[in-house]
């Protein structure tokens, strides 16, 4: 079981859509999927044809302890892929882990069970450093980065870096980086060329070969509850998003995965 946060601390910048994407294209592609909504926005939860609003349980009280994750999970009925659902609830546990033992590895303790139920377990994360992110990035084993081609979008990347290593270095020695994902990508636009020339220099292999065009086809899919890689499944993007998902599937298979 291969487990990958999706984090990036600013908001906007396509986590929840490579979360429910990557996760219906695995899921597509035989693949057993657990996606886990961390952000109380409970967009990756909507996104996947869960109603956030009649959710009798989710992810929340499984942080607190007081349910479990089979408890709590349901199937996306429009991806094929199970979801540790989100909604509003959540933000209250981040006031009321703090009290909690072994706070930043709740998320963690409630998968231990589960290493045989997924092939992949993803983690949509908040746009914050927050107790949930970090909860997210103890639970994983590889963080997945999603980045738009932008001027900022360096200066981001080195304090998503450093936080990577910090919980590498005192709480996670699994945490590595699996990779860049370019996402919203405009080929047309020499400053995006740029950059993504500056991003395969600088980090070479964990650059990820696939890049997900922006494509408005992939901006609708949430209104429907249908995840882009089957809402519309010849638009560019759900194309990138499958090239992704089966970049992925191969990359595990490499030695730095055993
Ligand atoms: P985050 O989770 O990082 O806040 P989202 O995945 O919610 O970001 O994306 C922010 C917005 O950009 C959403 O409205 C989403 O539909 C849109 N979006 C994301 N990726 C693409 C893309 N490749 N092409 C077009 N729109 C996109
Ligand atoms: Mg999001």
């Amino acid at each position: 079981m291969h487990i990958f946060a999706v984090a990036n601390q600013k908001g906007g910048v396509g986590k929840t859509t490579t979360t429910v994407n990557l996760a219906a294209a695995l899921a597509q592609q035989g693949q057993r999927t657990l996606l886990i909504d961390l952000d109380p926005q409970g967009n990756a939860t909507m996104g996947s044809g869960v109603d956030k609003r009649g959710l009798v349980r989710s992810v929340y009280p499984v942080l607190v302890g007081l349910a479990t994750l089979a408890e709590a999970r349901v199937l996306s009925p429009s991806g094929g892929y199970d979801v540790l659902p989100a909604n509003r609830d959540l933000a209250g546990a981040e006031v009321e882990m703090v009290d909690l033992a072994n706070r930043e590895n709740r998320l963690k303790d409630a998968l231990a069970q589960h290493k045989d139920d997924y092939d992949f377990v993803l983690i949509d994360c908040p746009p914050s450093l927050s107790m949930l992110t970090l909860n997210g990035l103890c639970a994983a084993h590889g963080v997945i980065i999603p980045m738009q081609c932008e001027y900022y979008a360096l200066e981001g990347l080195s304090d998503l870096v450093n936080t990577i290593k910090k919980v590498h270095a005192n709480l996670n020695r699994d945490l590595k980086v699996i990779g860049l994902l370019r996402v919203m990508y405009d080929p047309r636009s020499t400053l995006a060329n740029q950059v993504s020339a500056q991003l395969e220099e600088h980090f070479g292999d964990k650059v990820f070969k696939a890049v997900v065009p922006r494509n408005v086809r992939l901006a609708e899919a949430p209104s429907h509850g249908i995840p882009g890689v089957l809402f519309d499944k010849a638009a560019k993007g759900a194309q990138a998003y499958q090239a992704f998902a089966t970049e992925l599937i191969e990359r595990v298979k490499t030695p730095e995965f055993q």
